[in-house]
C-alpha cells in the first residue's frame, strides 16, 4: 500500500517532506502557511488536513489536526474511542483470559437491546475483546457518556441444544467437563460455577432447575460493561471535525476558502471491515478532485 502511494507520488513529481509535524496553519489573503515543530515553513494556495484521529498514538495520532481546523473556524465534536475492547468488572471474567468463543453478543441498556453482533469473542483481563465485542464499543461509549449504564449478554450456544438430553446421554460426566465441545473447557467451568453447580457432580444427578439455570447462562450470560479501552488501544476515533462545515462534494471547507479535509479527522467512523480505510481513501480522492477544481476554477 505504502509503496503504491509513495511511488506514484514520486513518478508524478510530488515533493515529499518528512518529519514535518505541522504545529500551526494560518491563512492570509493569498495563501496558507504551515509551520513545522522545528520551525520550517511552507506556503501553498490550498491546504488539506488529513491528520487522522486520536486512536493508536504510537502510530502517529496526535490530535493536532483538530487544533489546526479549530483555529480556522471549524467546530470539533466530542471524540471517543470506537472499535475497542470492552471493559467489564474483573470478577465475571476472572480466569478466562485468552479464551476465544464463537457466539452472539448483545449490548443492553435501559431494558432494551441496542445492537447484536455475531462472531468471535476473546476474553481478557477485566474485559472482552474480539471483533464482535469491539464493534459495540462506539455504542457503549455513547451510552455511558449519556449517563446510562449498560451490559452485554452473551449467547454462547446459538445452535439449539437440549442440556437435559445431554445430561441423559452423559449421566456419569462430571460437571467440570459437561460443557466440553460446546464452549472451551475453562469457560464451561466458569458457567457451571456461575450457575452455582458443584463441579464434581455427575450430570445425571442434576435437577431440571439446575440444568435450566445453566442453559440460561449459556444463552444469556449477562455481564456489566464499565467502558472500553482508551485511544491507546482503540482502532478508530468517533467524533471529530463537524461535517456541517464542509461541502461533501469536494471535501471543501465552508469556513475557510482553500481549506480541505479528509479521513478520520472528520466526524466519520465505520464498523470493522475496511470501512474506515475506505472512507479515508474515498474522501481523499474527492478532496484531491476538489483541490484541482478549486485551483483551476475558483482561485486560478
Ligand atoms: C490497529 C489499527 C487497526 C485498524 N484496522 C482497520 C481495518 O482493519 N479496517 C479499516 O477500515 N480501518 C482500520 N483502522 C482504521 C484506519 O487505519 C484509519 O481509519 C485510517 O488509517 C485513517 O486514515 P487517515 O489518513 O485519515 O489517518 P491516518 O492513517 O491516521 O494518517 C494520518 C497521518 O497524519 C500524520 N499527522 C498527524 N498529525 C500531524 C501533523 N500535525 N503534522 C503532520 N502530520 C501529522 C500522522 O503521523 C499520520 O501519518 C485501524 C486502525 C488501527 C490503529
Amino acid at each position: 500500500m505504502l509503496d503504491a502511494l509513495r511511488l506514484t507520488c514520486d513518478e508524478r513529481g510530488v515533493e515529499t517532506l518528512t518529519d514535518f509535524r505541522v504545529t500551526a496553519l494560518a491563512r492570509s489573503q493569498a495563501d496558507f502557511e504551515a509551520v513545522a515543530a522545528d520551525g520550517r515553513r511552507i506556503r501553498a494556495r490550498c491546504a488539506l488536513v488529513c491528520t487522522g484521529g486520536l486512536a493508536a498514538p504510537k502510530l502517529g495520532a496526535s490530535g493536532e489536526g483538530y487544533k489546526l481546523l479549530e483555529g480556522l473556524g471549524h467546530a470539533i465534536l466530542p471524540r471517543f474511542p470506537a472499535i475497542a475492547a470492552l471493559r467489564t468488572p474483573p470478577e465475571p471474567v476472572r480466569g478466562l483470559k485468552g479464551i476465544r468463543a464463537e457466539g452472539e453478543i448483545t449490548l443492553l441498556s435501559g431494558g432494551g437491546a441496542l445492537r447484536t453482533e455475531a462472531g468471535e469473542m476473546l476474553f481478557a483481563d477485566a474485559g472482552i475483546s474480539g471483533i464482535a465485542a469491539m464493534q459495540l464499543a462506539r455504542q457503549v461509549n455513547e451510552t455511558l457518556r449519556a449517563g446510562r449504564s449498560c451490559a452485554v449478554r452473551l449467547n454462547l450456544m446459538p445452535e439449539a441444544l437440549s442440556l437435559p438430553e445431554r445430561a441423559k446421554a452423559l449421566p456419569k460426566r462430571r460437571m467440570e467437563d459437561f460443557l466440553n465441545g460446546i464452549v472451551p473447557k475453562r469457560l464451561g467451568q466458569a458457567l457451571v460455577k456461575a450457575a452455582g453447580i458443584d463441579m464434581a457432580r455427575p450430570a445425571g444427578a442434576l435437577t431440571r432447575a439446575e440444568l435450566e439455570r445453566l442453559h440460561n447462562l449459556l444463552t444469556g450470560w449477562t455481564i456489566p460493561v464499565t467502558g472500553t479501552q482508551g485511544f491507546d488501544q482503540a482502532q478508530v476515533t468517533a467524533g471529530g471535525a463537524s461535517l456541517k462545515d464542509f461541502d461533501a462534494r469536494a471535501m471543501r471547507s465552508l469556513r475557510c476558502p482553500g481549506l480541505f479535509a479528509a479521513g478520520e479527522v472528520l466526524d466519520v467512523d465505520g464498523d470493522c471491515g475496511g470501512f474506515n480505510l475506505q472512507w479515508a481513501w474515498s474522501s481523499a480522492l474527492i478532496a484531491a478532485e476538489g483541490i484541482e477544481a478549486y485551483l483551476t476554477e475558483v482561485a486560478p
